[in-house]
């Protein structure tokens, strides 16, 4: 079975999300349980987390089918005390939400040297940050998104994943999230047939596709290797149909959310429905 939709807003409250994904024929949603390009947002209220598990619920929605993203501030490989110490607090809260709401996994970004650091000191940092917050809770695994190694981000190789998971003590509760576009960013040929096989074949050997616990489900506005993030509406991009054709119809990636982040959203449920209608 293949869980698909969209990061949909969760404006008004958490609570708000299964119903927009409802709404545009999602059967995975992604949502932030808080402001993204905040650092500090007020505790979850008692109703709210009632009402969104009532409704995750009422229309179908089970753990497995709901990747939350956290803050866009939050780096984990931070090389400075404070910054390092405000994303783990940050990240901690984030987490902590994702309890509350009887979640099982935080989609997040590994983080960046900030020129300042080294890659392989950012990573440790990463993989410090990820020991420390899993100490502290219980149930929610930390779900690490390749990304397209824009600026100084770290994660766009996958033996960038492995070097962190490898380092992570509790290894049930981490994981690996890719996104096509940032993938193909990254250098990874996603758009012939051979390179598509030979991506996924790497990450298997590198990383171990049992850690594969989400997809972003994206077009891109760049190409091969140009390490710029730039989503794009599927069919419209480097990407084009045959990738997301050849998603839909692998094994491989059934029971896991696979989530929409194009850029427009009038067309989630028409990209949803095309989608759905790619599977066996
Ligand atoms: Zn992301
Ligand atoms: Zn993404």
């Amino acid at each position: 079975m293949k869980y698909i939709g969209a990061h949909v807003s969760a404006t008004g409250g958490v609570e708000n999300a299964p119903e927009n994904a409802h709404r545009i024929g999602a059967t995975a949603f992604a949502l932030f349980t808080k402001n993204q390009r905040q650092w500090f947002s007020s505790p979850l209220s008692a109703e709210s987390i009632q009402l969104f598990k009532e409704r995750c619920a009422a229309y179908g929605y089970t753990a497995a089918q709901i990747l939350p993203h956290d803050s866009y501030l939050i780096n984990l490989g931070h090389p400075q005390e404070e910054g390092l110490a405000k994303s783990r607090a940050a990240f901690l809260d984030e987490m902590q939400r994702c309890e509350q709401l009887g979640l099982s996994l935080l989609n997040f970004h590994p983080g960046s040297h900030l020129r300042e650091i080294s890659v392989e000191a950012c990573l440790d940092r990463i993989a410090e940050s990820i020991n420390r917050t899993l100490d502290k809770t219980s149930g929610v695994t930390a779900v690490i998104e390749n990304t397209a190694g824009q600026g100084s981000n770290v994660g766009f190789l996958f033996e960038h994943l492995a070097y962190i998971i490898d380092k992570v003590e509790d290894k049930s509760r981490v994981g690996v999230c890719i996104d096509t576009c940032h993938t193909l960013a990254a250098g990874y040929d996603l758009i012939t047939p051979e390179g598509f096989e030979q991506t996924f074949r790497q990450l298997d050997e590198i990383v171990g596709l049992k850690y594969l616990r989400g997809m972003h489900i994206n077009d891109s506005k760049k190409g091969l290797a140009s390490h710029v993030d730039r989503h794009e509406v599927l069919r419209e991009g480097e990407l084009g149909a045959p990738l997301f054709e050849r998603i839909m119809r692998d094994v491989r990636f059934e029971g896991i959310p696979l989530i929409l982040e194009t850029p427009d959203e009038e067309r989630w449920s028409e990209e949803i429905a095309w989608l759905k209608s790619l599977c066996r």
